[in-house]
């Protein structure tokens, strides 16, 4: 349930809502809103039913939460969540760009990638460390090397890094380096990792499964939001259809749904929505039409000596003219990039 303060309610009569709702072994977040203060009530309501709630000082409304998802719906707030981690900024009128390669794999590399995507307009380094890969056989990341190669690389040039983590005890190492936390598509209904990164204060961009549906996505970043962590980037990413003349599907008529029903940020992922690099500049220009918040592009200086991913990644020219494109769709969205 929502519990909507009145306009003049003071700290204490907020403090005093909190404090029952606790009481009633429910779970309230505030959210101070620019024209309202609401307490999004979770858990099991129903010995909250007759509770006199509404009767409360300083109480307007108590409202039923209809969507299955609680914190993240736009029934508990109507302004957009604006998401700010260093260089990056997404939510806002402006739109995020993160870019970098599949895989980080030297600090040439990764310099060299963070110097030139910069310079394209790109506002956060993107770099697996910890890759969740297919095959047990596949190049599984640097590790904690990567994450040093990645700090190296925001050292130099002052770019957020966005990086993933695959495992629930390797948030705490993860958090220490990165400025977004990513959840990959494996690994989004892996409740455990969702609620370790959920404990954190640090942005978290949670990319949607290749089978989950959008409902799905919105309730894995339920468990982010209800362990306290308000800062979660949700990603389209493609999905996994009949279809197999692209790597994924890449359905854009996401961006508008979450955008009529959730107040987090929605970024789109063209490289792994499309498996190939030519229709990555495409799928970037309308994603930026369809609405995106961010756009998350693998960028590398030779993408075919990549260690993964090289067939969907750009060099830096493909991405300089992808940033040209997204620059003019932008604009004519009332919208800036980068
Ligand atoms: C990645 O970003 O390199 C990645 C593994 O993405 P996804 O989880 O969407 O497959
Ligand atoms: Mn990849």
């Amino acid at each position: 349930m929502i519990i909507v303060m009145h306009a003049d309610a003071g700290r204490s009569d907020l403090d005093r809502v909190v404090a029952r709702v606790e009481e009633l072994g429910l779970r309230p977040h505030v959210i101070v809103g620019t024209e309202r203060t609401v307490v999004a009530v979770v858990g099991d309501e129903r010995g909250a039913v007759s509770s006199g709630l509404e009767t409360l000082p300083g109480v307007a409304s108590v409202l039923p939460i209809l969507a299955p998802y609680k914190v993240a719906s736009r029934e508990v707030q109507s302004e957009p969540t604006v998401i700010r981690a260093g260089s990056l900024q997404v939510g806002g009128p402006a739109i995020g760009v993160i870019a970098g390669p599949c895989s980080v794999e030297s600090l040439e590399q990764i310099v060299g990638t963070a110097r030139a995507v910069k310079a394209a307009g790109a506002t956060a380094l993107r770099g697996g460390a910890f890759k969740p890969r297919t095959s047990p056989y596949s190049f599984q990341g640097m590790k904690e090397k990567g994450l040093e190669l990645l700090a190296a690389a925001r050292a130099e040039t002052g770019l957020a890094v966005v990086t993933e983590v695959v495992a629930p005890e390797d948030v705490t190492l993860v958090a220490r380096y990165a400025d977004v936390l990513q959840v990959g598509a494996r690994n989004m209904q892996n409740y455990r990792l969702l609620e370790a990164v959920g404990r954190t204060q640090v942005p978290v961009l949670l990319k949607r499964g290749p089978a989950a549906t959008v409902e799905e996505l919105l309730l894995a970043a339920e468990y982010i939001l209800d362990a306290g962590n308000r800062r979660v980037m949700l990603c389209e990413r493609g999905i996994r259809t009949f279809e197999t003349h692209t790597r994924f599907t890449l359905p854009l008529a996401t961006v508008p749904w979450l955008h009529a029903r959730t107040h987090l940020p929605v970024v789109v992922d063209p490289s792994h929505g499309t498996g190939h690099a030519n229709l990555v500049e495409s799928m970037a220009a309308a994603s930026v039409a369809a609405g995106a918040d961010g756009l998350i592009v693998e960028v590398h200086p030779d993408p075919k000596t990549a260690s993964s991913d090289g067939g969907q990644t750009l060099d830096f020219a493909a991405f300089g003219r992808m940033m040209e494109v997204c620059r003019r769709v932008a604009a004519a969205v009332d919208r800036t990039i980068g």
